[in-house]
Protein backbone atom coordinates (compact mmCIF):
# COMPACT_ATOMS: atom_id res chain seq x y z
CA UNK A 1 0.00 0.00 0.00
CA UNK A 2 3.03 2.34 0.59
CA UNK A 3 4.62 1.80 -2.55
CA UNK A 4 1.10 2.29 -4.23
CA UNK A 5 0.82 5.73 -2.45
CA UNK A 6 4.12 6.62 -3.48
CA UNK A 7 3.21 5.89 -7.09
CA UNK A 8 0.34 7.91 -6.57
CA UNK A 9 1.96 10.67 -5.44
CA UNK A 10 4.74 10.78 -8.40
CA UNK A 11 7.20 9.24 -6.96
CA UNK A 12 9.23 6.73 -8.29
CA UNK A 13 10.60 3.81 -5.99
CA UNK A 14 14.28 2.37 -7.24
CA UNK A 15 13.71 -1.90 -7.51
CA UNK A 16 15.59 -2.02 -3.94
CA UNK A 17 13.25 0.03 -2.44
CA UNK A 18 10.12 -2.09 -4.35
CA UNK A 19 12.45 -5.29 -2.91
CA UNK A 20 12.64 -4.04 1.07
CA UNK A 21 8.87 -3.76 1.00
CA UNK A 22 8.88 -7.25 0.66
CA UNK A 23 6.92 -7.07 -2.82
CA UNK A 24 6.60 -10.15 -4.56
CA UNK A 25 8.55 -10.68 -8.46
CA UNK A 26 5.31 -10.86 -10.25
CA UNK A 27 4.23 -7.64 -8.67
CA UNK A 28 7.26 -5.77 -9.30
CA UNK A 29 7.48 -7.03 -12.26
CA UNK A 30 3.79 -5.78 -13.08
CA UNK A 31 4.81 -2.34 -11.75
CA UNK A 32 8.28 -1.35 -13.82
CA UNK A 33 5.83 -2.32 -16.77
CA UNK A 34 2.77 0.35 -15.67
CA UNK A 35 6.21 2.84 -14.89
CA UNK A 36 7.34 2.54 -18.31
CA UNK A 37 3.47 2.82 -20.21
CA UNK A 38 3.59 5.91 -17.87
CA UNK A 39 6.93 7.18 -19.06
CA UNK A 40 5.84 6.85 -22.35
CA UNK A 41 2.74 8.52 -22.19
CA UNK A 42 4.19 11.42 -20.42
CA UNK A 43 6.73 11.82 -23.34
CA UNK A 44 3.78 11.50 -25.44
CA UNK A 45 2.36 14.11 -24.11
CA UNK A 46 5.08 16.49 -23.92
CA UNK A 47 5.85 15.61 -27.70
CA UNK A 48 2.61 16.35 -28.63
CA UNK A 49 2.44 19.08 -26.41
CA UNK A 50 5.58 20.76 -28.11
CA UNK A 51 4.73 20.06 -31.57
CA UNK A 52 1.09 21.88 -30.80
CA UNK A 53 2.72 25.18 -29.59
CA UNK A 54 5.33 24.90 -32.33
CA UNK A 55 3.60 24.62 -35.25
CA UNK A 56 2.71 27.09 -37.69
CA UNK A 57 -1.01 25.98 -38.64
CA UNK A 58 -3.49 27.34 -35.78
CA UNK A 59 -5.21 24.21 -34.04
CA UNK A 60 -8.64 24.47 -31.74
CA UNK A 61 -10.10 21.17 -30.60
CA UNK A 62 -13.71 21.52 -29.05
CA UNK A 63 -15.37 18.42 -27.09
CA UNK A 64 -18.65 17.18 -27.14
CA UNK A 65 -20.25 19.64 -25.38
CA UNK A 66 -18.94 22.65 -27.61
CA UNK A 67 -15.81 23.34 -25.26
CA UNK A 68 -12.40 24.72 -26.35
CA UNK A 69 -9.91 22.13 -25.24
CA UNK A 70 -6.71 22.94 -27.15
CA UNK A 71 -5.93 26.31 -28.09
CA UNK A 72 -2.88 26.27 -29.74
CA UNK A 73 -0.05 29.13 -29.92
CA UNK A 74 -0.42 29.47 -33.92
CA UNK A 75 -4.34 30.26 -32.81
CA UNK A 76 -3.78 32.59 -30.89
CA UNK A 77 -1.19 34.94 -33.14
CA UNK A 78 -4.03 34.50 -36.27
CA UNK A 79 -7.26 34.76 -33.93
CA UNK A 80 -5.33 37.66 -31.54
CA UNK A 81 -7.01 35.87 -28.60
CA UNK A 82 -5.48 34.37 -25.61
CA UNK A 83 -5.69 30.57 -24.95
CA UNK A 84 -6.14 31.27 -21.24
CA UNK A 85 -9.29 33.21 -22.26
CA UNK A 86 -10.87 30.53 -24.95
CA UNK A 87 -10.07 27.06 -22.90
CA UNK A 88 -12.83 25.65 -21.27
CA UNK A 89 -15.26 28.14 -22.63
CA UNK A 90 -17.87 27.37 -24.82
CA UNK A 91 -16.76 28.16 -28.40
CA UNK A 92 -20.18 29.86 -28.94
CA UNK A 93 -19.91 32.72 -26.82
CA UNK A 94 -15.79 32.91 -26.96
CA UNK A 95 -16.43 36.03 -28.67
CA UNK A 96 -14.43 34.78 -31.67
CA UNK A 97 -15.36 34.67 -35.75
CA UNK A 98 -19.04 33.24 -35.70
CA UNK A 99 -17.87 30.48 -38.57
CA UNK A 100 -15.76 28.41 -36.10
CA UNK A 101 -18.34 27.66 -34.00
CA UNK A 102 -20.46 26.40 -36.88
CA UNK A 103 -17.87 24.35 -38.34
CA UNK A 104 -17.20 22.52 -35.28
CA UNK A 105 -21.35 22.24 -34.45
CA UNK A 106 -21.58 20.78 -38.11
CA UNK A 107 -18.59 18.94 -37.70
CA UNK A 108 -20.16 17.34 -34.36
CA UNK A 109 -23.09 16.88 -35.83
CA UNK A 110 -21.90 15.02 -39.19
CA UNK A 111 -23.23 17.64 -41.41
CA UNK A 112 -22.22 20.71 -43.31
CA UNK A 113 -19.54 22.03 -45.07
CA UNK A 114 -15.99 20.63 -43.62
CA UNK A 115 -13.93 23.70 -45.08
CA UNK A 116 -14.16 27.53 -44.96
CA UNK A 117 -12.50 30.70 -45.11
CA UNK A 118 -12.66 33.40 -42.94
CA UNK A 119 -11.64 37.42 -43.68
CA UNK A 120 -10.09 38.67 -40.70
CA UNK A 121 -10.55 43.05 -40.74
CA UNK A 122 -7.63 44.82 -40.02
CA UNK A 123 -4.76 46.63 -42.32
CA UNK A 124 -3.99 44.47 -44.02
CA UNK A 125 -6.81 41.91 -44.01
CA UNK A 126 -6.28 38.76 -43.23
CA UNK A 127 -7.68 35.46 -44.64
CA UNK A 128 -7.59 32.49 -42.79
CA UNK A 129 -8.75 28.79 -44.36
CA UNK A 130 -9.98 26.61 -42.11
CA UNK A 131 -10.59 22.78 -41.79
CA UNK A 132 -12.74 20.78 -39.38
CA UNK A 133 -12.20 17.45 -38.48
CA UNK A 134 -14.21 14.73 -36.01
CA UNK A 135 -12.63 12.26 -33.69
CA UNK A 136 -13.37 10.10 -30.83
CA UNK A 137 -11.64 10.57 -27.39
CA UNK A 138 -12.08 8.18 -24.56
CA UNK A 139 -14.96 9.12 -22.78
CA UNK A 140 -15.35 12.19 -24.21
CA UNK A 141 -17.46 11.27 -26.75
CA UNK A 142 -16.42 13.36 -30.45
CA UNK A 143 -14.13 15.87 -30.58
CA UNK A 144 -13.96 18.16 -33.54
CA UNK A 145 -10.71 19.50 -34.13
CA UNK A 146 -10.33 22.77 -36.63
CA UNK A 147 -7.04 23.13 -38.24
CA UNK A 148 -6.51 26.67 -39.39
CA UNK A 149 -3.47 28.23 -42.04
CA UNK A 150 -2.91 31.74 -42.71
CA UNK A 151 -3.58 32.13 -46.41
CA UNK A 152 -3.43 36.04 -46.58
CA UNK A 153 0.33 35.74 -48.50
CA UNK A 154 -1.34 33.18 -50.85
CA UNK A 155 -4.20 35.42 -51.40
CA UNK A 156 -2.34 38.31 -51.84
CA UNK A 157 0.09 36.83 -54.28
CA UNK A 158 -2.56 35.49 -56.02
CA UNK A 159 -4.15 38.90 -56.54
CA UNK A 160 -1.15 40.69 -57.47
CA UNK A 161 0.06 37.69 -60.03
CA UNK A 162 -4.03 38.29 -61.56
CA UNK A 163 -3.60 42.23 -61.72
CA UNK A 164 -0.20 41.84 -63.60
CA UNK A 165 -1.56 39.60 -65.89
CA UNK A 166 -4.24 42.02 -66.91
CA UNK A 167 -1.85 44.87 -66.67
CA UNK A 168 -0.01 43.47 -69.20
CA UNK A 169 -2.78 42.47 -71.68
CA UNK A 170 -3.48 46.15 -71.27
CA UNK A 171 0.20 47.58 -71.67
CA UNK A 172 0.64 45.46 -74.67
CA UNK A 173 -2.54 46.16 -76.59
CA UNK A 174 -1.78 49.79 -76.38
CA UNK A 175 0.94 50.18 -78.54
CA UNK A 176 -0.36 47.85 -80.42
CA UNK A 177 -3.57 49.61 -81.46
CA UNK A 178 -1.86 52.84 -81.26
CA UNK A 179 0.62 51.35 -84.82
CA UNK A 180 -2.53 50.17 -85.95
CA UNK A 181 -4.74 53.21 -86.14
CA UNK A 182 -1.54 55.39 -87.06
CA UNK A 183 -1.37 52.79 -90.24
CA UNK A 184 -5.22 53.00 -90.94
CA UNK A 185 -4.76 56.70 -90.87
CA UNK A 186 -1.88 56.60 -93.27
CA UNK A 187 -4.00 53.86 -95.65
CA UNK A 188 -7.16 56.11 -95.18
CA UNK A 189 -5.83 59.10 -97.36
CA UNK A 190 -2.76 60.65 -94.49
CA UNK A 191 -0.21 59.30 -97.33
CA UNK A 192 -0.82 61.98 -99.34
CA UNK A 193 0.10 64.34 -96.63
CA UNK A 194 4.13 64.16 -96.69
CA UNK A 195 4.36 66.23 -93.32
CA UNK A 196 1.36 63.93 -92.14
CA UNK A 197 3.48 60.29 -93.25
CA UNK A 198 6.75 61.61 -91.77
CA UNK A 199 4.91 62.34 -88.32
CA UNK A 200 2.74 59.20 -88.39
CA UNK A 201 6.04 57.08 -89.42
CA UNK A 202 7.95 57.96 -86.30
CA UNK A 203 4.79 57.66 -84.40
CA UNK A 204 5.12 53.88 -85.27
CA UNK A 205 8.79 54.01 -85.05
CA UNK A 206 8.33 54.54 -81.40
CA UNK A 207 5.39 52.22 -80.54
CA UNK A 208 7.29 49.67 -81.97
CA UNK A 209 10.44 50.89 -79.73
CA UNK A 210 8.02 51.23 -76.57
CA UNK A 211 6.48 47.15 -77.08
CA UNK A 212 10.30 46.37 -77.61
CA UNK A 213 11.21 47.39 -74.54
CA UNK A 214 8.15 46.24 -72.80
CA UNK A 215 8.28 42.21 -74.13
CA UNK A 216 11.94 42.78 -72.96
CA UNK A 217 10.94 43.93 -69.56
CA UNK A 218 8.38 41.07 -69.37
CA UNK A 219 10.94 38.50 -70.48
CA UNK A 220 13.51 39.28 -67.43
CA UNK A 221 10.34 39.07 -65.24
CA UNK A 222 8.91 36.05 -66.35
CA UNK A 223 12.80 34.56 -66.20
CA UNK A 224 13.57 36.36 -62.65
CA UNK A 225 9.83 34.38 -61.34
CA UNK A 226 10.85 31.20 -63.16
CA UNK A 227 14.47 30.92 -61.80
CA UNK A 228 15.56 31.11 -65.04
CA UNK A 229 18.21 33.96 -64.13
CA UNK A 230 20.93 32.50 -61.81
CA UNK A 231 22.53 35.17 -59.66
CA UNK A 232 26.02 33.97 -60.14
CA UNK A 233 28.37 36.59 -57.95
CA UNK A 234 32.21 37.62 -58.64
CA UNK A 235 33.98 40.87 -57.63
CA UNK A 236 33.02 42.92 -60.46
CA UNK A 237 34.83 46.31 -60.69
CA UNK A 238 32.31 48.84 -60.30
CA UNK A 239 33.58 51.30 -62.81
CA UNK A 240 33.39 48.96 -65.61
CA UNK A 241 29.85 48.15 -64.26
CA UNK A 242 28.88 51.50 -64.81
CA UNK A 243 30.49 52.57 -68.17
CA UNK A 244 28.60 49.41 -69.53
CA UNK A 245 25.43 50.40 -68.40
CA UNK A 246 26.11 54.19 -69.60
CA UNK A 247 26.38 52.59 -73.10
CA UNK A 248 22.65 52.26 -73.67
CA UNK A 249 21.40 55.63 -72.05
CA UNK A 250 24.33 57.70 -73.46
CA UNK A 251 22.40 58.69 -76.91
CA UNK A 252 19.01 59.92 -74.68
CA UNK A 253 21.63 61.88 -72.36
CA UNK A 254 23.43 63.17 -75.69
CA UNK A 255 20.14 64.29 -76.72
CA UNK A 256 18.34 65.83 -74.28
CA UNK A 257 21.92 67.68 -73.48
CA UNK A 258 22.24 66.12 -69.61
CA UNK A 259 25.81 65.57 -68.25
CA UNK A 260 26.35 62.58 -67.00
CA UNK A 261 29.03 62.01 -64.67
CA UNK A 262 30.45 58.32 -63.73
CA UNK A 263 32.76 57.92 -60.20
CA UNK A 264 33.80 55.30 -58.07
CA UNK A 265 37.76 54.54 -56.78
CA UNK A 266 39.22 52.48 -59.59
CA UNK A 267 39.52 49.23 -57.21
CA UNK A 268 36.23 49.47 -56.15
CA UNK A 269 34.16 46.25 -56.36
CA UNK A 270 30.83 44.65 -55.89
CA UNK A 271 30.26 41.03 -55.33
CA UNK A 272 27.31 41.02 -57.63
CA UNK A 273 26.34 38.57 -60.79
CA UNK A 274 27.88 41.01 -63.55
CA UNK A 275 24.85 41.09 -65.86
CA UNK A 276 22.25 42.26 -63.73
CA UNK A 277 24.53 44.58 -61.88
CA UNK A 278 24.74 46.14 -64.70
CA UNK A 279 21.35 46.19 -65.71
CA UNK A 280 20.17 47.53 -62.27
CA UNK A 281 23.01 50.76 -62.88
CA UNK A 282 20.96 50.85 -66.92
CA UNK A 283 17.37 50.95 -65.03
CA UNK A 284 18.62 53.75 -62.66
CA UNK A 285 20.69 55.73 -65.00
CA UNK A 286 17.87 55.10 -67.36
CA UNK A 287 15.47 56.86 -65.21
CA UNK A 288 17.99 59.78 -63.91
CA UNK A 289 18.42 60.66 -67.69
CA UNK A 290 14.44 60.31 -68.35
CA UNK A 291 13.22 62.23 -65.43
CA UNK A 292 15.57 65.13 -66.13
CA UNK A 293 14.94 68.33 -67.74
CA UNK A 294 17.09 69.38 -70.55
CA UNK A 295 20.45 70.67 -69.79
CA UNK A 296 20.50 68.40 -66.41
CA UNK A 297 23.24 66.78 -64.21
CA UNK A 298 22.91 63.20 -63.55
CA UNK A 299 25.79 61.26 -61.29
CA UNK A 300 26.41 57.54 -60.49
CA UNK A 301 28.83 57.39 -57.99
CA UNK A 302 30.29 54.38 -55.70
CA UNK A 303 31.87 54.60 -52.18
CA UNK A 304 32.70 51.57 -50.02
CA UNK A 305 31.54 51.16 -46.54
CA UNK A 306 31.48 49.49 -43.70
CA UNK A 307 29.92 46.22 -44.64
CA UNK A 308 30.22 46.33 -48.58
CA UNK A 309 29.79 49.53 -51.13
CA UNK A 310 26.79 51.76 -52.04
CA UNK A 311 25.95 53.06 -54.98
CA UNK A 312 24.27 56.36 -55.86
CA UNK A 313 22.53 57.71 -58.61
CA UNK A 314 21.69 61.12 -58.91
CA UNK A 315 19.52 63.62 -60.97
CA UNK A 316 18.62 67.30 -60.87
CA UNK A 317 15.07 66.18 -62.45
CA UNK A 318 11.71 66.63 -61.45
CA UNK A 319 11.78 64.61 -58.48
CA UNK A 320 8.81 62.34 -56.81
CA UNK A 321 5.99 63.24 -54.57
CA UNK A 322 6.74 61.76 -51.21
CA UNK A 323 3.37 59.61 -50.47
CA UNK A 324 4.35 57.77 -54.00
CA UNK A 325 7.80 57.15 -53.22
CA UNK A 326 6.75 53.60 -51.56
CA UNK A 327 4.97 52.57 -54.95
CA UNK A 328 7.16 53.59 -57.54
CA UNK A 329 8.89 50.14 -57.35
CA UNK A 330 5.30 48.06 -58.21
CA UNK A 331 5.06 46.41 -61.54
CA UNK A 332 3.60 48.52 -64.05
CA UNK A 333 3.00 52.22 -61.08
CA UNK A 334 4.12 55.48 -62.56
CA UNK A 335 3.79 58.60 -61.25
CA UNK A 336 2.36 60.31 -64.32
CA UNK A 337 1.43 57.50 -66.65
CA UNK A 338 1.09 59.45 -70.01
CA UNK A 339 4.61 61.28 -69.14
CA UNK A 340 6.63 58.22 -68.39
CA UNK A 341 4.82 56.35 -72.15
CA UNK A 342 5.83 59.84 -73.73
CA UNK A 343 9.12 59.08 -72.91
CA UNK A 344 9.55 55.22 -74.20
CA UNK A 345 9.05 53.87 -70.20
CA UNK A 346 7.69 50.24 -69.50
CA UNK A 347 6.92 51.40 -65.76
CA UNK A 348 8.85 48.01 -64.88
CA UNK A 349 12.45 49.19 -65.15
CA UNK A 350 12.26 49.80 -60.93
CA UNK A 351 10.77 46.79 -60.10
CA UNK A 352 13.35 44.66 -61.90
CA UNK A 353 15.86 46.66 -59.81
CA UNK A 354 14.71 45.98 -56.47
CA UNK A 355 14.17 42.55 -57.64
CA UNK A 356 18.24 42.76 -58.14
CA UNK A 357 19.10 44.39 -55.08
CA UNK A 358 16.55 41.59 -53.53
CA UNK A 359 18.66 38.98 -54.67
CA UNK A 360 22.25 40.66 -53.67
CA UNK A 361 20.73 41.01 -50.04
CA UNK A 362 21.16 44.60 -50.48
CA UNK A 363 18.84 47.69 -49.50
CA UNK A 364 18.07 50.51 -51.89
CA UNK A 365 16.74 53.51 -50.47
CA UNK A 366 15.05 56.82 -52.56
CA UNK A 367 15.90 60.34 -51.14
CA UNK A 368 13.66 62.96 -53.35
CA UNK A 369 12.28 66.45 -53.83
CA UNK A 370 9.94 67.54 -56.23
CA UNK A 371 11.40 69.59 -59.08
CA UNK A 372 14.85 69.53 -57.70
CA UNK A 373 15.79 66.01 -58.23
CA UNK A 374 15.98 62.46 -56.59
CA UNK A 375 18.93 60.09 -55.24
CA UNK A 376 18.68 56.43 -55.59
CA UNK A 377 20.76 54.91 -53.28
CA UNK A 378 22.07 51.20 -53.55
CA UNK A 379 23.63 49.45 -50.38
CA UNK A 380 25.60 46.13 -51.86
CA UNK A 381 27.12 43.78 -48.77
CA UNK A 382 30.56 42.96 -49.42
CA UNK A 383 30.00 39.20 -49.31
CA UNK A 384 32.97 38.57 -47.62
CA UNK A 385 31.03 36.14 -45.37
CA UNK A 386 29.93 34.23 -48.38
CA UNK A 387 33.42 33.80 -50.09
P1 LIG B 1 9.23 53.79 -66.06
O1 LIG B 1 9.48 52.87 -67.18
O2 LIG B 1 7.87 54.42 -66.11
O3 LIG B 1 10.32 54.78 -65.87
P2 LIG B 1 10.13 52.63 -63.56
O4 LIG B 1 9.70 51.39 -62.87
O5 LIG B 1 11.55 52.73 -63.96
O6 LIG B 1 9.15 52.84 -64.78
O7 LIG B 1 9.79 53.85 -62.61
C1 LIG B 1 8.49 53.95 -62.05
C2 LIG B 1 8.09 55.41 -61.89
O8 LIG B 1 8.92 56.03 -60.89
C3 LIG B 1 8.31 56.26 -63.13
O9 LIG B 1 7.21 56.17 -64.00
C4 LIG B 1 8.45 57.64 -62.52
O10 LIG B 1 7.18 58.18 -62.25
C5 LIG B 1 9.15 57.40 -61.21
N1 LIG B 1 10.62 57.59 -61.28
C6 LIG B 1 11.57 56.63 -61.39
N2 LIG B 1 12.81 57.17 -61.38
C7 LIG B 1 12.65 58.50 -61.27
C8 LIG B 1 13.55 59.62 -61.19
N3 LIG B 1 14.88 59.45 -61.24
N4 LIG B 1 13.02 60.85 -61.07
C9 LIG B 1 11.68 61.03 -61.02
N5 LIG B 1 10.79 60.03 -61.08
C10 LIG B 1 11.25 58.77 -61.20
Amino acid sequence: LRVLRLLAAGHDPDLATLKREGMSRELILAIVDVRGSIRALNNEKRRAETVLSEIGDGIITVDGAGKVVVFNRAAESMLGEKASRVVGQDLESADLHPELARLASDCLDGRGARAAEIRLPGVPERVIGIRATRFPEFGRGDTALLLLRDLSEARRHEKMQKEFVSNVSHELRTPITAVRVTAEALLAGAKNDEELVDRFLSNIVAESDRLSALIDDLMEIAKRESGITRTEKTQVRVLDAMERAYMTVRPQAEKSGIAVELQAPPDLTAYADETQLVQLFRNLLDNAVKYSLEGGKVSMTGVRTESGIEIAAQDTGIGIPHGEVDRIFERFYRVDKARSRRIGGTGLGLAIVKDIVDAHGGRIAVDTQLGRGSTFTVSLPSGDREQ
